[in-house]
């Protein structure tokens, strides 16, 4: 049985994902200039904040044992805060596609 198969590795949390999401919705419904809140924008500064915060990986048995601490989540906070809002500026001022200031729409989904 490979190693990986072995352990339950599904249990690994990372809860600044969790903290950051969240961030990133608020500062979104709060944003002062107009920005693309597509799927790929949003997506995007989610992957760029996550990518500037430190991961905070726990074991999450029996779905959630334990969450964030105070502690944790007050000294995370700031860091959130300042990758999420540094993540949406630049993802909003460098979008990954044109910008579409006429809003053709090609059909959203196609799952
Ligand atoms: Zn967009």
């Amino acid at each position: 049985m490979a190693f990986i198969d072995e352990y339950d590795f599904e249990f690994l949390k990372n809860e600044a994902e969790n903290l950051v999401l969240k961030e990133l919705g608020r500062q979104l419904e709060t944003y002062s200039e107009p920005i693309c809140l597509c799927n790929d924008c949003v997506l995007d500064m989610a992957a760029m904040a996550l990518n500037s915060v430190k991961p905070l990986y726990r074991v999450s048995l029996l779905g959630t044992l334990y969450t964030a601490t105070a502690m944790d989540e007050k000294i995370f906070g700031t860091n959130v805060r300042e990758a999420v809002f540094d993540a949406i500026k630049k993802v909003s001022q460098n979008p990954g596609h044109e910008e579409n200031s006429e809003e053709e729409e090609d059909d959203p989904g196609e799952d």
